[in-house]
This record gives C-alpha cells, sequence and structure tokens, in this order.
C-alpha cells in the first residue's frame, strides 16, 4: 500500500499537498507518494534550524550531542528492518547489501561520530613574542550554524548519516534534502530522531528535486551557513553558484570515473575478485566503482576472459533473495542514460565482451531499471565513454606497457575520486600510489574504509576531505580569543 513520504519540520510532520511517486525500479511499482516542500516549506525549515541553535542544543555539551547520537543509532537498530525495506523498496539493492553495508554503515556512522563530539574545547597559546608580549591566546570551537545536507540516491542512509554524524556532534542543526528518487530511510530517520527525543528544530527534512525545486531554495537560502553535498559535479557547480551570494561553507563529495591498475605481478584471483566488485557493486552506481580497468598487456586477453565470466556469472535477481548480487539501476530514467552509453560505446567502435543490453525476465520485473553487467575494450583514451562517468555496471579494459605509461593514462581524467592497484611488489604500490592524482588510492583491496581517514577527491571529484578530524574541522569555526595581560 503507498504511504504518505511528509516532509518534517519543526519537530512536526508536514505533508504539501504537491506530491509525486516514489517508484521502485524493481518492477515500476508505486512505494509511495513524496511530499514536495515548496519555498514556504524550506523557509520554515531554515527558521526552525536556527531558532534551534539558540534552545537547548545550542548549549548542549559534547557528551550530551554524543548521547543523542547514539540514542538515534540505538532507534535505528530498533527498527533495521524496517530501514532495510525502505533502502531496498527505494533502490532495489540486494538484501544482502542493505543489510551488511547500507544500515550497518549508518548505524556505525552516527557512532563513530558521537565519539568525536566535543564541547567548546580550546587551544591555549601564552604569547611572549615582541607584538603579542603579554597575552594569552585560546580557541573556542563553534558549530557552523545552519547546515544544508543535500544526499544523493546510491548509498541513501549511509551518506546522509556520514554527513549529519559529524554535523550534529560539532553542534550544528541541519536541514537535509535526500534524493528524490530515495526518500523513504530519510524519513524513518526522522521518525527515529522524534522517538529519540532530539529537540525540533535541530534535524529538519525536506522533499523535493533539486534546480528550480527544494534543493535550490535550500541551497540559495540566506540563512543557510553551510553546504554539504554528495552528488554529481554537474550538480555541485550548480550550488556552488547559488551558495556564492552569501559565500556559504562547501564541502563536495563529487563524481569519479576511477582507474583500477593490474599490474604483471598482481595475485591474479584477488585482482579478478576485487575488480569484480570494483566495477558492479550496487550495480556500479558507487561514485568509487572503478570503470576504467588498466591490466598490463602480458595478461590482458586472460584477465578480460576472467572478468567477462565473472560477470556473465552474477546472480541478477530480487532483491530479497539472499542469493542475490545485482539489482537493478535506480530508476528508468538513470537507466535510459546507461543504455545511452551502451549505444554510444558501440558507435564509438568498442568491442562488448559481455551484456550491453537488458536482460529479460518475463515477469513483471521487465518494467523496472535493470541493465545487463557489461565489459568493452577497444576505445581510445579520447573516448567519451572513457572520460565520462556512467554510472552503472560497466567498465572498459585496455591494455598497458609501461608503469610510467597507466600513470599518465589513470591521470589523464577531469576526475579525481578513487584508484585500485593491484600488484605484489610493494615498492611499486607506494611509488605508483604517490602519482595517482586522487583522494583515495587502494592497493589489493577496494572500498576498505576507515572513517578516521580522509574522504574526498581532486579536480572535479570533489572540494574538501571529510572523515575523523577532518569533518569535524569542516562542520566547526574556530574562534580565537586574545586578551591583554
Ligand atoms: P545528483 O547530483 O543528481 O543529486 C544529488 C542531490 O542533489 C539530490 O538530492 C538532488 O535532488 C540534489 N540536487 C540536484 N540539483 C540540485 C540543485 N541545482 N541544487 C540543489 N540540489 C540539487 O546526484 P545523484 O544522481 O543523486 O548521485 C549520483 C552522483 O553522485 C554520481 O555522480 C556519483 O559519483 C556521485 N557520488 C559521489 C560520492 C562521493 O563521495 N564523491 C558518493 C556518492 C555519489
Amino acid at each position: 500500500m503507498p504511504h504518505d513520504i511528509r516532509n518534517y519540520i519543526d519537530g512536526r510532520f508536514e505533508t504539501s499537498g504537491n506530491t509525486f511517486d516514489d517508484i521502485n525500479p524493481v518492477d515500476g511499482s508505486l512505494v509511495g507518494r513524496v511530499h514536495v516542500a515548496g519555498q514556504d516549506m524550506v523557509n520554515r525549515a531554515v527558521a526552525a534550524a536556527r531558532a534551534a541553535l539558540s534552545g537547548p542544543w545550542g548549549r548542549s555539551s559534547g557528551a550530551e550531542r554524543a548521547a543523542s547520537l547514539h540514542k538515534v543509532a540505538d532507534g535505528i537498530e530498533a527498527r533495521f528492518d524496517e530501514f532495510v525495506a525502505a533502502e531496498i523498496a527505494d533502490t532495489g539493492k540486494p538484501l544482502a547489501q542493505a543489510n551488511t553495508l547500507d544500515i550497518p554503515r549508518a548505524i556505525s556512522n552516527l557512532r563513530f561520530f558521537a565519539g568525536l563530539a566535543h564541547g567548546r574545547s580550546s587551544e591555549l597559546f601564552a604569547t611572549d613574542t615582541a607584538d603579542g608580549a603579554g597575552a594569552i591566546n585560546y580557541t573556542v570551537q563553534k558549530p557552523l550554524g545552519v547546515v544544508a545536507v543535500i544526499s544523493p540516491w546510491n548509498l541513501p542512509l549511509l551518506l546522509l548519516t556520514w554527513k549529519l554524524g559529524p554535523a550534529l556532534a560539532a553542534g550544528n542543526t541541519v536541514v537535509a534534502k535526500p534524493s528524490e528518487e530515495t526518500p523513504g530511510s530519510a524519513t524513518l530517520l526522522a521518525e527515529v530522531m522524534h522517538e529519540a527525543g532530539v529537540p525540533p528544530g535541530v534535524f529538519n527534512l525536506v522533499h523535493g528535486f533539486g534546480a528550480g525545486s527544494t534543493g535550490e531554495f535550500l541551497c540559495a537560502h540566506e540563512d543557510v551557513d553551510a553546504i554539504t553535498f554528495t552528488g554529481e559535479s554537474a550538480t555541485g557547480s550548480a550550488i556552488m553558484r547559488a551558495a556564492a551570494a552569501n559565500v556559504k561553507a562547501l564541502s563536495f563529495e563529487l563524481g569519479g570515473k576511477n582507474p583500477a591498475i593490474v599490474f604483471d605481478d598482481a595475485d591474479f584471483a584477488r585482482a579478478l575478485d576485487g575488480t569484480v566488485r570494483s566495477v558492479f557493486s550496487n550495480c556500479g552506481q558507487v561514485c568509487l566503482c572503478s570503470e576504467r580497468v588498466y591490466v598490463h598487456e602480458s595478461l590482458f586477453d586472460q584477465f578480460v576472459a576472467a572478468l567477462k565470466s565473472r560477470a556473465e556469472a552474477l546472480r541478477i535477481g530480487w532483491p530479497a533473495d539472499a542469493q542475490t548480487e545485482m539489482g537493478p539501476l535506480v530508476s528508468r530514467g538513470h537507466r535510459d542514460k546507461v543504455l545511452g552509453y551502451y549505444a554510444l560505446a558501440r558507435a564509438e567502435g568498442a568491442t562488448v565482451v559481455t551484456g550491453g543490453g537488458v536482460p529479460e525476465f518475463g515477469d513483471r520485473r521487465d518494467n523496472g531499471a535493470w541493465v545487463q553487467p557489461t565489459i568493452l575494450t577497444g576505445l581510445p583514451e579520447s573516448a567519451r565513454c572513457v572520460r565520462e562517468e556512467i554510472f552503472g555496471p560497466v567498465c572498459h579494459v585496455a591494455p598497458f606497457a609501461t608503469e610510467d605509461q597507466v600513470i599518465a593514462m589513470a591521470n589523464d581524467s577531469a576526475y579525481g575520486l578513487a584508484a585500485a592497484i593491484w600488484t605484489e611488489d610493494m615498492a611499486r604500490a607506494h611509488r605508483v600510489a604517490q602519482q595517482i592524482e586522487a583522494g583515495i588510492v587502494w592497493v589489493n583491496c577496494w572500498y576498505l574504509r576507515d572513517l578516521r581517514t580522509p574522504f574526498g577527491g581532486v579536480k572535479l571529484s570533489g572540494v574538501g576531505r571529510e572523515g575523523g578530524q577532518y569533518s569535524m574541522n569542516f562542520y566547526s569555526e574556530p574562534s580565537n580569543i586574545c586578551i591583554k595581560l
């Protein structure tokens, strides 16, 4: 039974009368009706967030905020299956992934940043230089104020809590706008916030689209102090323009066209397993996925053949089936984009090693957003399919001869988010990793995350870093106080 997916403003759930359909990409069925927050609702959400800064939340200690975050994490744990079901209904991702990655990681995000919640911690400097003789300086960490959290659809709750956790830990208040494709788990989170007794206005949720809609209203709002955004690079540019008028603090985690490099000394089986994961996980809809695979020429044919048989063996099916490894794309709209690239690849002269089309089920899944896992070869590095982010279960595999050549190929990209290197030679691993233009380089692994480490990208892949203290630094404002003795 489709239900109403509501906004959460100043501690109350609100409908708007202006709705759109939330569609399940497995079979095109209706999940719910999403109530769009217009300009007035966004204004009220921002005003509520502003007001909450001068309420009990604004005076709270780090320990109190940590307790609130743990309570919210407890609340998600208590309703774990509902969160899993909401995430699956919106994305079609396999149960095995939502159960072990999306929802558990969302819980860990909140608990991890609860551990970093601080009071108004201070650094003290006794100054005895010529121009500051006889003074003490101390630095107070303050929240930024009202933070807009704009999140994408690929890992909905995981990526929302990744930003929400540190924003709240640092004492900010938040207006969150989840993707229009995946509003379900964020709305459950608002219920959990409410049940956990988070004060009204501290967490607000507004639903709607981006340009000309809720997202833009929020980003252009003059009373929003900072925007933290995960999504496409082009959207990042639009948000930057909207934020320019009153110079908001920005943190952007954007797109990627990530290389994986398989050297001739790699452990073949490990490199193959890792590459299968890095290309096809979440139906290729992870910003960190490898879309460009470079394989040493001595292994090329063998590696492509092995990758082909692994891609063809991937179990594509119903999300609830514990055996399922790959679900659909997030929407028919996104499928049109991915299929457009499959067609473009052929037009650009690619060899389609496997896939390139749509699986047929002969049941209601044929109304969904499925595509085949796809491997391409034979394109020049200048081809659009090698340069542009596709965000589907697809990679292009190219041979290389030397270390210098593959470093140049990997770096010849407008993006710079992540890279994976497969080699048993640790000197080479360090040498190559340090030359790759990316925010994150994995050696003999992929998507191994320690929440303390800096996360973000270079070039079109982002602005700033989040993770551990990097997050706390972004979500806090140091204020120095100098006292003449
Ligand atoms: P998207 O940019 O289309 O949308 C992301 C969010 O921005 C949505 O909530 C959307 O409504 C909102 N939005 C769109 N236009 C807006 C505007 N003009 N003003 C304000 N808000 C606006 O991204 P998506 O399609 O949801 O997600 C996929 C993209 O996200 C891919 O490019 C992927 O690489 C990237 N991504 C990056 C990371 C990372 O950490 N670097 C992580 C996940 C996804």
